[in-house]
């Protein structure tokens, strides 16, 4: 599809985008690393939310801030701010999730002398009585430091405004995985990637655009991919961030495909619709406390295993791929007792631990292959 040469371009160095776009349109870039970050709130402010991916380079400078046990996304993304590779963002927000992001926005402060910053002191447990209106609070405060840092006013009718774009955005996402769920031939899993990606990083109206005549082309393709290809074993991507392009290219080569993910760069992302009546603020926080969770907030103990199996059987999947950031401590708490749980169903899983930067392949291609074999022998 033509779409995707520029959407490649554009996921593959997100910097260079965000400075362009800067230059070419005047917006203010204000940063964040979680989807747990408002950007409805931000999009609503006239500024754009960029979402933040180490760049890859080698750590040098984050090592004196950070222990090296650190997630190497965090300790990426701090480089890039000590090189004064991020100097272009007018400012940075930290929803409050895991420990290490908590210390990062710590660090942030007191060493990146560039752009405001603020902190979204999120709820850790988001299903009591009070999770709710606590997080309303949050995100009414969060609305008012950031017009004041950004001298704007940030009215209902901007906020539903925004909110409307992006639950367009969220639902053609949707259709995408949909679509890709029946016929996996319609986009390849590395587009899909970089499809989800660019969300977080183009100009929300520009990617709109392009992600609905995607939609569109596959649309128009439904039934004339090649169906014998569609008996390759389905698989899910599970964890936190996945900035590996190369895992789904993987997949597809020895003969497999993701049919799903349960990604905070992929369906957790953009799950869940934000009513666009009433209190544009409390709408927001309710996608929040009903979205599926992720390990670095609290939801009973069994939401993130019974999402999991339900994903595994909607898209009809044989197997499970953990992509685990290493040192990503909420993640690896979890891990086990999801293994459990996809063992007590019969559910075969391979844990992946992966690095922000760009790793040898040959390895990761080696275990999805083993993993792959064991997957026919069932
Ligand atoms: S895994 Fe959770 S805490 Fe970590 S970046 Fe994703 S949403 Fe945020
Ligand atoms: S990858 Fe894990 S440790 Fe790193 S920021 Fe995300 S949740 Fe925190």
């Amino acid at each position: 599809m033509k779409q995707m040469k520029e959407l490649a371009g554009i996921t593959g160095n997100p910097i260079a985008y965000a400075r362009r776009l800067q230059e070419t349109s005047g917006k203010k870039i204000i940063g964040y690393m979680c989807s747990y970050a408002p950007e409805e709130i931000i999009h609503a402010a006239g500024a754009h939310p960029l979402r933040l991916f180490g760049s890859g380079r080698n750590i040098l400078l984050a090592d004196s801030h950070l222990q090296s046990y650190c997630c190497s996304l965090v300790r990426g993304v701090l480089e890039d701010a000590l090189a004064g590779n991020l100097n272009y963002l007018t400012g940075m927000i930290f929803p409050h999730t895991c420990d290490t992001v908590q210390r990062l926005s710590d660090i942030w402060r007191l060493n990146v002398p560039e752009g405001f910053h603020l902190d979204i002191v999120l709820p850790v447990k988001l299903d009591t009585a009070d999770a709710c209106q606590y997080l309303i609070d949050v995100l009414h405060r969060f609305r008012d430091d950031l017009g004041k840092a950004l001298q704007t006013k940030i009215s209902d009718d901007d906020l539903r405004k925004s909110i409307t774009l992006y639950n367009n955005i969220r639902n053609n996402l949707q259709k995408v995985y949909e679509l890709r769920k029946s016929n996996p031939d319609l986009l390849s899993g590395r587009d899909v990637y970089a499809l989800v990606k660019a969300a977080m990083i183009m100009d929300r109206e520009s990617y709109l655009t392009i992600l609905q005549a995607v939609v569109g082309e596959m649309q128009k393709a439904t039934g004339t991919a090649d169906n014998k290809k569609n008996r390759r074993k389905r698989l899910i991507l599970s964890g936190g961030i996945c900035s590996q392009p190369d895992i789904y290219s993987l997949v597809e080569d020895v003969g497999a495909h993701i049919a799903g993910d349960d990604l905070c760069t992929g369906s957790r992302y953009f799950a869940g619709q934000i009513s666009v009546n009433g209190d544009p603020i409390t709408a927001i926080a309710e996608r929040y406390v009903k979205r599926v969770v992720c390990p670095a907030k609290h939801m009973g103990n069994r939401s993130r295993a019974e999402n999991l199996l339900h994903l595994v059987k909607d898209c009809h999947a044989d197997g499970v791929i953990f992509m685990l950031l290493k040192f990503c401590d909420p993640h690896a708490f979890d891990y086990p007792y999801l293994k459990k749980a996809l063992d007590k169903e019969g559910l075969p899983c391979l844990l992946l631990e992966v690095e922000d930067q760009p790793q040898a392949q040959e390895q990761m291609k080696t275990r999805i292959e083993a993993f792959l074999e064991t997957l026919k022998t069932l």
